[in-house]
């Protein structure tokens, strides 16, 4: 059996932001690239059993990795559906047939920051032990919340845990759930450090800079990184001060914050997709048409000072909140490159970059994974198109031709849909009221 295999003949891009290689091979020997250009056509003919695949005309790149995403979701589209309408045991099953469809979008990695039942460590470990296929996982569990809750209003309870949220009390509390947690297998904390209460428009700040700093300290003594939502600028600013690791969305952020995110060089995932989806897409899935200037809003503010941090050395993450019935699973993992390019003038190799090298910081694995180089992980999407000039393509899963993780190559297939269980979606009685005019107006 062959156990080398050279990529022949391609443009490569190798993720750091350079340009193509064209006319570039690339030698993949068990898990490892071993060999990138002339080099690897080199040492392919000095090895024996080198399988040889013609990739002429087509394009060598990173696979994808997406660096938010909550697998064990199961694609809710309410707070009501995912809070009430989820059970262990199912949950696991639907989440291992959906990280199959993650896999086959050309994302060999993910980092699952929050979700439901502690089934993300589990199902990381499944993945990695060969039970079932997806994507490498690094996996949170249950987002930390004060009881003030987190985006999901009053579904949040006084104590313990509903859907993906685990509510801690006070300082000594939070340090035993980061540490319960750490023991459950999360390989990252995250915090709401934002919420909503039904009675006030927007997020409002729900933690202390103190009490993020605590679960910061407990969670870092113990070598584990801590990201954090967050929207608004106080949020954003306390949560990078207590040293948050990680900042998702940092909506509306100031200048305080972005002075503070660009000193620590604090990494940021904007996650614009669920909102670019809702606003430009979401007609077309009958969702409400007052979101789409939640979103013009937020990009307006949010990107430009975004986009500062980035041209001043912070990394930007692309992630795509996978999950809900606006981002379901296997579909838009490439849809946050293309806002970084139409909305925050990135050109597509940079943000090819933001999701391939730079998402590698998410993961902890920065120079590992996310780019061809001799060294790094075998994770290789190839495919028929130029994504250095639209990103877009990296979207269409037709354009695929070989995908490889960890050196193995994996067989594109479109997974089969599957059906609905009974109970798993929010049955309405009714759209509306079946008032009496209704019936007798003339
Ligand atoms: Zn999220």
């Amino acid at each position: 059996m062959s156990t080398s295999t050279l990529l022949h003949g391609g443009a490569v891009i190798d993720g750091t932001g350079s340009p193509p290689q064209l006319n570039s091979s690339v030698l993949i020997e068990g898990e490892k690239i071993i060999a990138v250009g002339a080099e690897a056509d080199a040492l392919a003919q000095s090895h024996k059993d080198v399988q040889k695949i013609d990739v002429s005309g087509l394009t060598v790149m990173p696979g994808l990795i997406d660096a938010h995403t909550h697998v064990t979701l199961g694609e809710p589209a309410s707070n009501d559906e995912l809070f009430h309408r989820r059970e262990p045991a199912t949950a696991a099953l639907i989440a291992a047939h959906n990280v199959k469809k993650i896999l086959q979008a050309g994302v060999t990695s993910i980092l699952d920051v929050d979700g439901i039942f502690n089934i993300g460590p589990a199902l990381r470990d499944a993945i990695n032990a060969g039970i079932t296929e997806g994507p490498s996982m690094k996996s949170g569990t249950f987002a930390l919340m004060t009881a003030v809750g987190g985006t999901a209003g009053r579904m949040i309870p006084d104590h313990g845990t509903a859907g993906y949220a685990e509510v801690v009390h006070n300082r000594d509390e939070m340090v035993r759930v980061v540490r319960r947690q750490i023991k459950d297998g999360a390989d990252i904390i995250k915090i709401h450090v934002t919420g909503v209460i039904p009675a006030r428009s927007g997020e409002i700040q729900v933690w202390t800079r103190d009490e993020l700093k605590t679960v910061c300290d407990t969670a870092h003594d113990l070598g584990v990184p801590v990201t954090a939502h967050c929207r608004g600028d106080q949020a954003t600013l306390d949560a990078v001060l207590a040293g948050v690791d990680i900042i998702w969305h940092a909506s509306f952020l100031g200048e305080r914050a972005l002075e503070a995110i660009i000193d620590k060089k604090t990494a940021v995932g904007p996650v614009f997709t669920f909102l670019a989806n809702l606003a430009e897409y979401g007609a077309k899935v009958g969702a409400t048409a007052s979101v789409q200037s939640t979103f013009a809003g937020e990009l307006e503010h949010t990107g430009a000072r975004l986009r500062q941090a980035y041209d001043a050395g912070v990394p930007l993450l692309c992630g795509s909140e996978s999950g809900f019935s606006i981002t379901p699973y296997g579909n838009w993992h490439a849809r946050e490159m293309e806002v970084f390019v139409q909305h925050m003038g990135l050109t597509p190799l940079q943000a090819i970059s933001c999701a391939t090298y730079t998402n590698a910081h998410a993961l902890q694995q920065f120079g590992q994974v996310g780019i061809i180089a001799a060294g790094a992980q075998a994770d290789i999407l190839v495919l028929d198109g130029h994504p250095e000039k639209d990103v877009a393509v990296l979207g269409n899963k037709t354009s695929f031709r070989h995908l490889f993780k960890k050196g193995r190559a994996i067989t594109l297939a479109e997974v089969p849909e599957r059906s609905l269980l009974r109970g798993e979606r929010v049955e309405p009685w009714s759209a509306q009221l079946l008032k009496w005019d209704l019936i007798h107006q003339k």
